[in-house]
Formats: C-alpha cells, sequence, structure tokens
C-alpha cells in the first residue's frame, strides 16, 4: 500500500507556524495529512498533546487549519443566564387610592372595602389571591408580590398553578388567552371538580 504522504503546502505552512520535521513526521504517524483532518483534532490541546507541542504553537497552527480565531470559541459561548424578573412588589401608598372601576381618587378617610364616591362600586375590591391564597384590596397581593387576577379568572389561575406555572407567568398567560382558550379551561375546571 502506498505511504500517505502530508500534502507538501501544508507542510510547508506548518513549518512556518514553527514545527519541526520530527514533529511533521509525528502527524503523518497520527494520521493527519491535511487541513480537513484538522477538524478531527479540533482544538489546540488536544493537538498539544498529540504532538507534545507548545500551545501557542499549536494554537497558531490549529487557527489557520479552522480558519477561524481561536479566542472566540472559548466555553464563555454558553447562554447568558437569564435571571427570573421578579419585578418590584408595588405597594401603593395608602393614601392614594384610585378607584380600579373609574379612576377617581378616594377620600383621606378611604378605608378598604368602602364603595367609590363617584360610581358607587366597591373601589378597591378585595381578591383572592391566586397564589398564596391570601386577600387583600388593590392590584398585587401584599403577601407574595402576585398581580391579583380578576374574580373571574381566579379559578383559571388556580389551575395554571396547579399544572405548575410560575407566579410571574400566570398573570401574563391569562392575559393573553382569548375566550375560546379561556373556555376550554373552564371545561378542563368542570371536570376536576
Ligand atoms: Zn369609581
Ligand atoms: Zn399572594
Amino acid at each position: 500500500m502506498e505511504e500517505k504522504k502530508i500534502n507538501k503546502l501544508v507542510a510547508n505552512i506548518l513549518k512556518a507556524k514553527g514545527l519541526s520535521e520530527e514533529q511533521l513526521e509525528k502527524l503523518e504517524e497520527v494520521g493527519i495529512y491535511n487541513r480537513e483532518d484538522f477538524e478531527i483534532v479540533s482544538d489546540a490541546a488536544t493537538l498539544s498533546e498529540i504532538l507534545s507541542l507548545e500551545t501557542e504553537v499549536s494554537k497558531k497552527i490549529m487557527e489557520w487549519a479552522l480558519g477561524r480565531s481561536l479566542t472566540f470559541q472559548s466555553p464563555s459561548q454558553s447562554t447568558p443566564t437569564i435571571q427570573e424578573s421578579s419585578g418590584p412588589i408595588i405597594v401603593e401608598s395608602s393614601d392614594v387610592v384610585k378607584c380600579v372601576h373609574c379612576g377617581t381618587r378616594q377620600p383621606k378617610d378611604y378605608k378598604t372595602g368602602d364603595l367609590c364616591l363617584s360610581c358607587g362600586n366597591q373601589a378597591e375590591p378585595v381578591l383572592n389571591c391566586h397564589w398564596c391564597l391570601s386577600t387583600g384590596p388593590g392590584k398585587f397581593c401584599r403577601s407574595c408580590g402576585s398581580e391579583f387576577v380578576t374574580s373571574s379568572d381566579y379559578e383559571i389561575a388556580l389551575l395554571l398553578k396547579r399544572e405548575g406555572e410560575s407566579k410571574n407567568n400566570i398573570v401574563s398567560m391569562i392575559k393573553s388567552l382569548t375566550a375560546q382558550e379561556k373556555e376550554n379551561m373552564w371545561a378542563k375546571i368542570r371536570k376536576s371538580r
């Protein structure tokens, strides 16, 4: 069988990069004959091991062979950690209460549960938190910070929680549900009763 030889051009380039004749022979020994074979070697550390070569030289060679700079393929390419944004817990100051129905500011002596002077509805309906099950007025639960859902969506929120959705997801999911999707979820809720 004819002995496979390293491509002459490749050999000359590698010599220019700092490989000795001996190391070129070693390359042939391990079966690297052309530029494509370096793809299998794939990194400078491996090449250093094969040829007992200084890292600097093997890095130069691998950069040439792979046609890209190795500094850009460090393992730091991993996906950035996405922090779950819990958002600030908004606690409305107690002396500024606006009616959720008509937006009218309520008087200073307003107490939770009072009716709006302007429209007669409960200015701040007391809602059940689907997440921690405490109750409270306003837009956000004062115990766990979750946004309240309307009482008509409460059961759906409970269902989503049972299904393992996160606290932050549930409210935005409910807001994006179509009427049909809500109807489907109600069917599920009824079945589970
Ligand atoms: Zn009102
Ligand atoms: Zn809560």
